[in-house]
């Protein structure tokens, strides 16, 4: 067979199981959005305070692009850094309470990069068999050894650190919110668990940070563990509005991640537009309108998720703005997504390898820009379309 007839099989492949994607593009940046000449509904983005499209983050953006350029030309360690890179890392460390912080180009690239730099040969990576792709792939990419623990079962990690005795270093990394569930890692006991086992503990709260705790801090800020979480990585790309990512961290931490991380060390840094954005951002959400907005979340959230129980729905209580509905199979869920979308609903399906087999979902994100108005219209909607599908 030629190359091109065995991808063009495997995408068959992927075609006939449910599991082929492709890319929409979209208008706006919500909570309505225009697609194929139409206004939707969205219901399926990250920019949960609606922050993508505020004034403060654009004109930010702007000068900085006009004062500075389109490019920072090179990488950090070459002649890439500008001093709003170095603005917004102070920033971030402040705003956590850490000695220090580091950027990196996207939250993909901070995770491989942390992951592989910290842990090799002879290290273990103990990981929550619900976390983010980019962890898994940060330690395949290291050579350490994964071990990878039931969802959020502390007690299974506990024997499985036990059984694991040699002299490497071992890592705990576990997401703060999943991405895909919406609920909450246990941290208190994770942060016990990595002391009495001499572990480094990492939090991936790309969907934490800017939503929960004082001034957005995080999950771990509030659940009251961040002194304890040796890495606490986050994202710009979500409710801050903005792009990139940042881990916060001790000055041993972050001068050793300057050296090792190659996701960093090898890859063109930020664009002066980006940070320049990312720093409006954590001031907004730190001030009065962000603790406003987190609030309005915090109500779409607890409305959206008492209306789908209403509808019928089984909804857990987790107070993220991350809803799932999960369908089972991969086609209806598809089906589900696509009849929403005939009402003017834009909520996407997530299918494995996303989720784990038989759990693909509608996985519904609120914002804090959404009226309620159009919560209950969705609501109602997704009630009628999953008892069409016997979804329910
Ligand atoms: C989105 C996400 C990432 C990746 O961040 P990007 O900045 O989009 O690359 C990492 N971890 C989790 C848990 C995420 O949800």
């Amino acid at each position: 067979m030629t190359p091109e007839a065995i991808i063009r099989q495997r995408t068959e492949d992927l075609v006939e199981r449910g599991l082929f994607r492709s890319i929409r593009s979209i208008a706006g940046t919500g909570p309505l959005v225009e697609l194929d000449g139409r206004q939707v509904l969205l219901l399926c983005s990250n920019n949960y305070l609606g922050l993508a499209e505020h004034s403060a983050l654009k004109r930010a953006a702007a000068t900085a692009a006009e004062q500075a350029g389109a490019s920072s030309g090179a990488s950090r360690l070459v002649s890439g850094s500008t001093s709003l890179h170095d603005r917004l890392e102070a920033a971030v460390a402040d705003w956590k309470g850490t000695e220090a912080a580091l950027l990196f180009n996207s939250g993909y690239a901070a995770n491989t990069g942390i992951i592989a730099a910290l842990a090799g040969r002879g290290d273990t990576v103990f990981s929550d068999r619900l976390n983010h792709a980019s962890i898994i792939d940060g330690v395949l990419l290291s050579g350490a050894r994964l071990v990878r623990y039931p969802h959020n079962d502390v007690d299974a990690l506990e024997r499985l650190l036990t059984r694991q005795t040699g002299s490497g270093l071992r890592l705990i990394v576990t997401d703060g919110v999943f991405s895909m569930d919406g609920d909450l890692a246990p941290l208190r006991q994770l942060a016990e668990c990595a002391r009495r086992h001499n572990a480094l503990l990492m939090v991936d709260d790309a969907h934490g940070g800017g939503v929960l705790g004082q001034e957005g801090r995080g999950s771990c800020n509030l659940l009251g563990v961040a002194e304890e979480v040796q890495l606490l990585m986050g994202t710009f790309g979500k409710a801050l509005g903005s792009f990139g990512a940042y881990v916060a961290t001790s000055r041993l931490l972050r001068d050793y991640l300057v050296n090792r991380a190659r996701s960093l060390v090898f890859s063109t840094s930020l664009p002066p537009a980006v940070p320049a954005a990312s720093l409006a951002a954590v001031h907004l959400v730190r001030s009065a309108e962000g603790a406003n907005l987190r609030q309005r979340l915090a109500d779409n959230t607890a409305l959206f998720r008492a209306l789908l129980r209403d509808e019928g729905f089984t909804v857990p209580d987790d107070p993220t703005p991350i809803v799932p509905l999960v369908v089972g199979d991969p086609l209806t869920t598809m089906t589900f997504s696509a009849r929403l979308l005939e009402r003017n609903i834009l909520v996407q399906g997530i299918r494995p390898p996303t989720v784990p087999q038989g759990t693909s979902r509608l996985r519904c994100t609120v914002m804090a820009t959404h009226e309620q108005e159009d919560l209950r219209r969705a609501a109602a909607e997704i009630g009628q379309v999953g008892r069409g599908l016997g979804v329910l």
